[in-house]
């Protein structure tokens, strides 16, 4: 399995570079034009036919390297195949033209080192090399295979980006032993275990929580006055509190991804069921309903993805209500919100750690339902007789 990623790089070049830079767009805008031009009125986007076509015109009337032309015309071919067949099929369309299009660069023509923050670029002035900005976040693409790059220059901003492809190739890695559930909710953001209690980890959510409240009662207090200063202050504000939840869902799916070996799998609960068994008070729903917990499942896939972690979900069946050592279904099974106890075997456990091990259950008992073993895996639990060994809730998270 190939994965990719496209990383989003800001280059700073010089002022010199900056003019090298933005002839080399406009040269590359002329050859994409033109050989749309010539492909569209033949009718044709065979690669071989338009090099022939083109190649000596877009030579002879700009100062683009062999590499750059070429490049111009793969991406025109692309267009152009596009465009005629919707006109073959009788749909709107016309001959491609780009007002600012983006150079796609190959091995062949650049280079970058996102440990030294380099790129090296080929432009009408030969090869130049740029400082480049790469977040701390990127440098565990280090070691991943670089494909191609697209250079585009955004007006507004008056910046050159480049959007590197890196790809890694994790091919299918032999399923370990090794399982770990994860509940996400309500009183802590997530609650990771494996079912034989070697993992009880939590991820909390009072801090998260707490944060949130404050820009809360900020932002009712300052929309009470309307002010447009305070408008703009109450966008940035917004702005401010998504990054803080973006860089928290992070942070909390990379220390996940971090407790699994690869070939490990990540069991996860379909975000449906989790919103369906929490009957919690208006509060709390509202709390559930604001945090992104889609999200969050999605860089844990993410992370565990290129780790070589699989990643699955489940449904959210009983996951609170059942007794993670005996199987045991009962509403009655919880003291109160917080506290776990089996009416029928007196397990006692933290709700959520329970509910973490019943996740990984829950999966397993598929499994042995798929293979064969007719009801859905009763074997996974009612190991009554077996002592109850770990932790109950002290590997707090900050
Ligand atoms: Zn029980």
């Amino acid at each position: 399995m190939k994965l990719q990623r496209t990383l989003k790089l800001v280059l700073k070049p010089t002022k010199e570079q900056k003019q090298i830079l933005l002839e080399t767009i406009e040269q590359y805008k002329f050859a994409y034009n033109y050989i749309c031009k010539v492909g569209w009125e033949a009718e044709l986007w065979n690669s071989i036919e338009l090099h022939k076509l083109t190649y000596r015109t877009v030579k002879d009337k700009t100062f683009l390297p062999a590499q750059l032309v070429i490049s111009a015309r793969v991406v025109a071919t692309e267009s152009l195949k596009s465009a005629i067949k919707r006109k073959g099929k009788g749909l709107k369309s016309k001959c491609p033209q780009s007002n600012n299009p983006a150079i796609r660069y190959d091995k062949r023509s650049y280079t970058v080192w996102l440990d030294r923050e380099e790129v090296s670029l080929t432009t009408i002035k030969g090869r130049q090399r740029f400082k480049i900005k790469v977040p701390e976040y990127f440098k565990q693409y280090l070691d991943w295979k670089l494909t191609s790059a697209n250079l585009k220059y955004d007006k507004k901003l008056k910046k050159f980006f480049l959007h590197v492809t890196v790809e890694k190739d994790v091919s299918e890695i032999e399923t370990k032993d090794f399982f770990v559930g994860v509940d996400l909710g309500l009183r802590k953001l997530a609650v990771v275990s494996t079912s034989d209690g070697k993992i009880n980890k939590f991820f909390d959510g009072g801090h998260v929580r707490a944060v949130s409240e404050r820009y809360q009662a900020l932002r009712k207090r300052l929309q009470s006055k309307g002010t447009p200063s305070v408008k703009r202050h109450l966008k940035k504000l917004s702005r401010k509190e998504k990054r803080f939840r973006t860089a928290i869902n992070h942070k909390v799916a990379k220390d996940i991804v971090e407790l699994v070996p690869a070939g490990g799998v990540i069991i996860l609960e379909k975000l449906k069921g989790i919103r369906g068994r929490i009957k919690a008070g208006k509060q709390n729903r509202k709390w559930i309903h604001s945090w992104n917990f889609a999200q969050l499942q999605r860089f844990i896939e993410y992370k565990a993805r290129a780790k070589g972690i699989k990643v699955v979900y489940i449904d959210a069946h009983y996951t609170s209500q059942r007794c993670s050592r005996c199987g045991h279904i009962s509403r009655r099974n919880r003291k109160d919100q917080a506290h776990f106890v089996c009416e029928v075997c007196g397990f006692q456990l933290n709700a959520d750690l329970n509910a973490s091990r019943n996740i990984v259950k829950n999966y397993l008992a598929s499994l042995e339902g798929k293979s064969g073993h007719g009801e859905a895996g009763p074997s996974v639990w009612g190991v009554v007789n077996r002592p109850y060994v770990g932790s109950v809730g002290c590997a707090v998270h900050g």
